[in-house]
């Protein structure tokens, strides 16, 4: 009886080093792919823009269309 349990909890521990060892694969690619990314609200017209694609002025952030032409 006690073998019984013993074969059951290393085959439970198999199982569960198998699981380990498949989820972060396909998760992890899966985060990868999924990047975020931070956002600036442009002070002029009051949109949220990627830090990236945002320039920054004296008042603050500002968007591509404020950046180029600040009196629109
Ligand atoms: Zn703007």
């Amino acid at each position: 009886m006690g073998r019984l349990i013993l074969i059951g909890l290393a085959i439970f521990a198999v199982f569960l080093v198998l699981r380990r060892i498949r989820w972060p694969q396909g998760h992890g690619l899966d985060r990868k792919s999924r990047r975020f990314e931070s956002t600036v609200r442009c002070v002029r017209c009051g949109a949220y823009v990627a830090r990236r694609h945002a320039e920054t002025c004296d008042d603050g952030p500002v968007c591509r269309i404020h950046a180029t032409d600040p009196e629109r």
